[in-house]
């Protein structure tokens, strides 16, 4: 069914758009497969289908959460999830791998450690694209966004798995970014870099648990220090630092009410809608020189044009603006 439904070249736009609106979970991940694919006539029907659901999911709140691997970033998730499922919310969990190459096994891993949120019939669980490039997979991310949306989740959480650039490229594309962090890291801020803390919206200090609570509470203070003296954000936002424990949920219900007062905030003060259009302008500004660029190299005989000028570039028998010119002038 879903290789005929792959293969056939005159898919139903109309019925896609159709079976998300309905919430059907087959068309769903139909949906999200073609935008992920690289087929040309795939292309051209994810793009229409991508243009005709614009717009159509502007309820949600999408939520960034990342952190260090081990920090208890799926554990969270799962409690977190369960915890907006039983309050009646449609909740979708999508995450951005920065290693394209990461094996089917590792996703499945994924997945069993979000074991009871996967089973939840208010819970979409939908592993990292891969791609060549954090760019591509971006892109296809927030197009899977923009389909949750239209097949009426609310709240969409998006992972970063790993670390790297994915913070950043995440943060483009959420309304909220929480951070979770550990107790103990000590001065280098274990592997989170400053600017990463300096993007976070909220700060929680995961594995606030048994032996640990006492350093989480000094943690606590030292980053909520740490926080004060990071320039004000444009939310106009005091970054809440807070203590939680996923395993034994606990301060999970207080992390959410602080997101909802975020919410209210920044919906009241104009942030909300004024960030929205600001990733989207961002987010065409990127597509469009992924465009430029694949189309330059796509031309025939580019690459050969480009080693022969490499050569004379190096000898110094050309200087490299004028490689430049002659590129597109060919
Ligand atoms: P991720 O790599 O960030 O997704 O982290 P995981 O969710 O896989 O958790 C890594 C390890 O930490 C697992 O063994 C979890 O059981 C454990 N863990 C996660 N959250 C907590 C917590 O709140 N308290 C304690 N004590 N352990 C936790």
């Amino acid at each position: 069914m879903d290789s005929t439904f792959r293969r056939t070249p005159d898919i139903h736009l109309q019925d896609l758009i159709d079976g998300l609106s309905q919430g059907n979970r087959v068309f769903l991940s139909k949906a999200i497969t073609l935008v992920e694919s690289k087929r040309a006539d795939d292309r051209k029907l994810s793009a229409e289908l991508i243009d005709k659901i614009t717009g159509t999911g502007n309820k949600s709140l999408r939520i960034g959460i990342t952190g260090v691997p081990g920090v208890g970033k799926s554990t969270f998730i799962e409690a977190f999830g369960k915890m907006l499922t039983s309050k009646g919310k449609k909740v979708a969990v999508l995450s951005i791998d920065p290693s394209s190459n990461r094996t089917r096994g590792s996703i499945l891993g994924d997945k069993t450690r979000m074991d009871e949120l996967s089973r939840d019939p208010n819970a979409f669980i939908r592993p990292s694209a891969s791609g060549s490039s954090l760019g591509g997979v971006a892109s296809s991310t927030r197009e899977t966004i923009l389909i949750c949306e239209a097949a009426g989740f609310e709240i969409i959480i998006v992972e970063t798995v790993g670390v790297g650039q994915s913070e950043t490229v995440v943060k483009d594309m959420v309304d909220y970014f929480l951070l979770l962090m550990l107790a103990g890291g000590g001065d280098e801020l274990q592997g989170i870099k400053r600017g990463i803390m300096e993007m976070a919206d909220h700060i929680l200090i995961n594995k606030s648990d048994g032996n640990n609570l006492e350093a989480a509470k000094k943690a606590k203070k030292e980053y909520a220090n740490a926080v004060h003296l990071f320039p004000p954000n444009e939310a106009d936002w005091t970054v809440p630092v807070g203590l939680c424990s996923a395993i034994e949920k606990t301060g999970i219900e207080e992390s959410w009410s602080e997101i909802e007062k975020y919410e209210t905030q920044t919906k009241s003060n104009g942030w909300f809608d004024e960030n929205r259009k600001r990733q989207l302008i961002k987010w065409f500004h990127e597509r469009l020189h992924a465009r430029l660029e694949e189309d330059f190299y796509a031309q025939q005989n580019i690459k050969a044009e480009i080693k022969k000028r490499e050569e004379l570039i190096s000898s110094q028998k050309l200087s490299v603006r004028k490689a430049v010119d002659e590129l597109f002038s060919i």
